[in-house]
């Protein structure tokens, strides 16, 4: 497996610290609001790594967290008159049905910021006691980031350039304390209305870039396998995460670092700031998440992805003839007779997943495996009829129930056996309506179905229907 390392800028040969173990840690969303599709897509892409990897006999230890102290978290407490601690249960509660939804695993933990304030002072206090971090006269604890000789080491920026970016900073308001407009907060001194912790130093909270170092040294140790995120968080969350953890334990943070790229929208990034997103609530209401899923698998992570109508209908038309071929094959295996393998067949799968393996031990190329898996659908679409054997078509759903499995996409089962129901019911409670002279009601069924590409005709057998091709 190769894996593109934003530290090296190289793709290298992934070399896990403890064999077939993987320690992995994933920065996850600040919990103020839900989340937009731009946060589902780390999401999405990293569970799809875990899934690979597990595919491939390792055991992922996996580590997410929830940050659950922040300025946004404040803010959306005040505006609503309820606790921080309200907000972050909130809209966790919230994540984790859009996770589900997503069909993005739990977590082996999902740590919250909150919960592990002990560890942060502690961290902290170390630092003082190894001269990388100082205590400012208002009770501000900040990093003193010259100490740390390789600092820029992840974001590749020297310390100079970073000089000349931000000259002025430390005669801003709030900075009268540092001793260098490089040095950044682990501990911040309390605020009207803000909540706070007792410190050494004083009541207050910690900075943002604290949290990950510590739940990651606590659930996987001080050296990990991969640490990941959104591209954004490489400079300089990520890269005070380094400086933090290296000198508090002097040995390397995180061997490998992935970062995915961007959703765009218009060719700009989608953010709540900019207002510019879509929830993964609000697209839910128009598709199945798994066409999101999908959708997001179809590019590679490291590219940006531009978000449209178009490609997310397309991404439904992809992953419907793919949960088509499924349905057909569900559809043979009610009738077909045991016979015999066919070897022609079992060598053509391995194949199928040896060029699967391939894309996917390449970066994770997503892009590439989902055309295997499109090869793989043609394949079974004419190799699959009546006279197929169980065998043969049972070597067939394995393969495509194995990859789309490590894609994280559900394409058997669920699809059309429910959706039929659901459409029978919707065709009975139409029928009900007409019953009642509800006709409002009745059009508003036929259009919703129309839109989901079922067409209704009223026969005099009764209503028959049919799915739009
Ligand atoms: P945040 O809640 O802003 O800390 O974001 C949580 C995760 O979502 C981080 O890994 C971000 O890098 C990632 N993220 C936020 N916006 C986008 C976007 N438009 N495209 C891709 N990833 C994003
Ligand atoms: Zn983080």
């Amino acid at each position: 497996m190769k894996i593109y390392n934003t530290l090296t800028r190289r793709k290298e040969e992934f070399r896990p610290i403890e064999e077939k173990k993987v320690r992995m840690y994933v920065c996850g969303p600040t919990v103020y609001n839900i989340i937009h599709i731009g946060n589902a897509r780390p999401m999405i892409v990293f569970d799809t790594f875990r899934r690979y990897m597990a595919h491939r006999g390792y055991e992922v230890n996996y580590v997410s967290n929830f940050t659950d102290v922040d300025d946004k978290i404040i803010k959306s407490a005040n505006e609503e008159h309820v606790s921080c601690d309200e907000i972050s249960e909130k809209y966790i509660a919230e994540c984790k049905k859009d996770m589900e939804g997503l069909n993005v695993l739990p977590a082996t933990v999902h740590p919250r910021a909150t919960r592990e304030i002990d560890g942060m002072i502690d961290l902290i206090g170390d630092l003082i006691e190894k001269g990388y971090a100082y205590k400012a006269e208002d009770g501000t604890v900040y990093f003193r980031t010259r100490q740390f000789k390789e600092y820029g080491k992840l974001s590749h920026k020297n310390i100079d350039e970073l000089e000349a970016g931000h000259g002025r900073e430390l005669k801003v308001a709030g900075n009268e304390g540092k001793e260098d407009y490089l040095d950044f907060v682990l501990w911040k001194p309390k605020k009207e209305g803000e909540p706070f912790w007792p410190s050494p130093w004083c009541d207050g909270r910690p900075g943002w870039h604290t949290e990950c170092c510590v739940m990651a040294k606590k659930y996987l140790g001080e050296t990990i396998d991969i640490h990941a995120g959104g591209e954004d968080l490489i400079f300089p969350h990520h890269e005070n995460e380094i400086a933090q953890s290296e000198a508090a334990n002097g040995v390397e943070f995180s061997h490998y670092w992935m970062h995915n790229g961007f959703l765009n929208i218009d060719g700009e990034k989608m953010s709540k700031s900019l207002n510019n997103f879509f929830t993964v609530r609000d697209i839910s209401k128009k598709y199945d998440l798994q066409v999101l899923r999908f959708f997001m698998l179809s590019a590679h992570y490291r590219s940006p992805l531009n978000f449209s109508a178009e490609l997310m209908e397309a991404a439904k038309a992809g992953l419907d003839r793919i949960k088509t071929a499924a349905d057909n094959l569900d559809f043979l295996l009610k009738n077909a007779s045991p016979g015999e393998e066919d070897p022609a067949v079992s060598d053509r799968l391995k194949e199928f997943t040896a060029k699967f393996d391939e894309a996917m031990d390449d970066d994770l190329n997503t892009a590439d495996a989902v055309s295997v898996i499109f090869e793989l659908v043609k394949y079974i679409n004419t190799t699959a009829d009546e006279n197929s054997s169980l065998e043969v078509l049972n070597a067939l759903k394995e393969e495509l129930k194995s990859l789309t499995d490590v894609m994280g996409l559900i394409v058997f089962g669920s699809g059309e056996e429910l959706l039929d129901k659901d459409i029978e019911a919707l065709i009975n409670e139409r029928q009900e309506a007409r019953k009642n002279k509800d006709f409002k009601r009745a059009d508003e069924i036929r259009d919703e179905l129309l839109n989901k590409g079922i067409i209704l005709e009223d026969t005099r057998q009764g209503v028959k229907w049919k799915r739009a091709d």
